[in-house]
């Protein structure tokens, strides 16, 4: 398969070039230029299929020019030592719990699978390579967990001092290996100035090969279609009713949705559910997309006033609001719902939800309260295991929920981080004196 920009379809590149640049050179996001019809493979697929088959089965079809099968095998393998779980919560709710992660989120799908084919690359064409990242907290971990132990791969990670949470601290801190946590004296937007101005600095250009992996690296969002159309295998008797919702910030969790659609997914739609920042679901309802500065709530992750994924579903829907439309219905929920939503699911299940969840839920409710739509079923997907954001948890229902073993290994370890100044200067001396 050939991929392009959105902002340049007839410039194409490969799967590797896109990998490797992240960000296409005009500035737009890259997207697969043709659409398979897999539907005849997703038929053969039965609620037995591993997740691991399911996404081995897809990756050497669609990148069938890029790895051979068995390559697209040992990569699967290799990422996915965990898999998504359906959780029932009522006859037309399900949780699609993606936190059995070593980072207990989402992201560590799309961070697995793009640490497997960059090392698979880089092997192959004997070539090293540092992944350079900063991050606010909650993100960066999945990253560094997925490059853990990567051959030919060193990763640099920035944090803001003193500006991370404890648990997201250690998360970052205690992996070792070939991952080093650099502690920036300075906030999150000074890390991310000067992992930039790395980028564009010739002396570093030329010394070391620095790739990015942020999350809208498409060897990122490609991973994250596959446990739609796992969910769509457990659910097989429910296929001409199925719809997904989806807690959403810079929205790469639905777009990839809407590619699995695209492919021959049994979706009749997707809900698109967001905290106050709600530009997309205003977009859905008015017609007039309008950026602007993000708001701060419960469901942090999804604090999003710019998503950039809303570019990619543009360029899926032909720039058609009407199609757009026809496909991703549209709630925003606020944080007092959140926190009722969180309340109500544990006196009713004992079951927990972190925020992000939450929000999904609660616009799957709606949805469903609102259509008569008696043969409907929702996949709600769980971002995040709900001991990440224990505070907020334990305070809308009383409760602790229990902490997950890789989490509390993370907070058994000692710290390790190296203290640096916010300057360009400090990291450039920092990664020539470590690689050079
Ligand atoms: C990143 C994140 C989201 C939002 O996902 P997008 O792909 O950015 O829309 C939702 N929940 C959690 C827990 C996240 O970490």
């Amino acid at each position: 398969m050939k991929f392009a920009s959105t902002r340049d379809m007839k410039k194409t590149v490969t799967f590797r070039e896109a990998v490797f640049s992240g960000l296409a050179p005009d500035g737009g996001l890259y997207l697969p230029l043709e659409s398979p019809d897999l539907r005849p493979l997703f038929e053969r697929f039965t609620a037995e299929t591993s997740f691991t088959e399911t996404a081995t089965r897809i990756t050497s079809t669609i990148l069938a020019g890029d790895f051979s099968s068995d390559s697209a095998a040992q990569i699967c393998e290799r990422a996915f030592n965990f898999s998504p779980e359906l959780r029932k919560i009522t006859d037309k709710i399900y949780l699609l719990e993606l936190f059995h992660g070593p980072s207990c989120a989402f992201k560590d799908f799309g961070a697995s699978f793009l640490a497997a084919i960059m090392e698979e690359f880089l092997l192959s064409h004997n070539k090293r390579a540092i992944i350079l990242t900063a991050t606010s907290g909650d993100t960066g971990s999945a990253v560094a967990r997925a490059f853990k132990g990567k051959k030919n791969i060193d990763v640099v990670i920035l944090y803001p001092s003193g500006r991370v949470s404890p648990l997201q601290e250690k998360q970052l801190t205690t992996i070792g290996e070939n991952v080093i946590a650099l502690e920036v004296k300075g906030n999150f937007d000074d890390c991310q100035k000067m992992v930039k101005e790395a980028f564009v600095n010739p002396l570093l250009q030329r010394k070391l090969n620095l790739t990015s992996a942020n999350s809208i690296n498409l060897g990122r969002l490609i991973p994250q279609s596959f446990y739609y159309v796992h969910a769509s295998n457990l659910l097989k008797t429910k296929k001409n009713n199925l719809f997904f919702s989806v807690p959403s910030g810079n929205f790469g969790n639905l777009t990839a949705g809407v590619l699995a659609w695209k492919w021959g997914l049994p979706a009749k739609g997707f809900i698109a559910a967001t905290n106050i920042n709600d530009v997309v679901p205003e977009y859905l309802k008015t017609r007039v997309f309008t950026p602007r500065p993000s708001k701060q709530t419960c469901s942090n992750a999804m604090d999003v006033g710019n998503p950039s994924n809303f570019e990619r579903l543009q360029a899926l829907f032909g720039h058609s609001w009407e199609k757009m439309h026809s496909l991703i219905m549209e709630d925003v929920v606020t944080d007092k719902e959140t926190m009722d939503t969180i309340s109500e699911i544990y006196q009713q299940y004992k079951i927990f939800v972190d925020p992000h969840t939450a929000v999904g839920y609660l616009a799957a409710e709606r949805y469903l309260k609102k259509r008569d739509s008696s043969d409907s079923t929702v996949v709600v997907l769980s971002t995040a295991h709900p001991a990440k954001f224990l505070e907020i948890v334990s305070q809308a229902t009383g409760v602790n929920p229990d902490i997950p073993s890789v989490l509390q290994e993370a907070l058994n370890l000692p710290k390790k981080s190296i203290l640096i100044e916010k300057t360009l200067e400090a990291l450039t001396q920092f990664l020539l004196k470590t690689f050079t």
